[in-house]
């Protein structure tokens, strides 16, 4: 491969450039790393870790919620600039959060019906 700094040709397994010490795949770790935790897309990033905490009772409801929402932002960003990535950690926010987030909307709803039964 060529050196993406100076141009000179490098053997593929080698780390550095034999020219410069350019590091010659530093773009693909990046890359690579972005894809799993994807820092450029903070909402999606955001709504991956409260989906997370989503599972969490009490909490659970409201965190859900932002999740969904944060997801849903998210996923416009990685459609808008796939580059920035963040799709799939998106999707998560949106369907756990989302998921969670009514769960726990129906059981204090519950909850609340049945207190308001207990008291008749
Ligand atoms: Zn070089």
């Amino acid at each position: 491969m060529y050196c993406p700094k100076c141009g000179a040709q490098n053997n593929d397994k080698d780390l550095k450039c034999a020219q410069c010490g350019q590091f010659l795949h530093c773009v693909q770790t990046e890359d690579a790393f972005s894809s799993l935790v994807p820092y450029r897309n903070a909402p999606a990033l955001i709504a991956y870790y409260l989906a997370i905490f989503s599972l969490i009772p009490c909490i659970g409801l409201f965190l859900g919620i932002a999740a969904f929402f944060l997801g849903l932002k998210g996923l416009k960003i990685s459609k808008a600039t796939p580059e920035l990535k963040g799709k799939v950690h998106a999707w998560v926010g949106i369907l756990l959060g989302g998921f969670f987030g009514l769960l726990y909307l129906i059981l204090t709803v519950l909850f609340f019906v049945a207190v308001a039964a207990a008291r008749k």
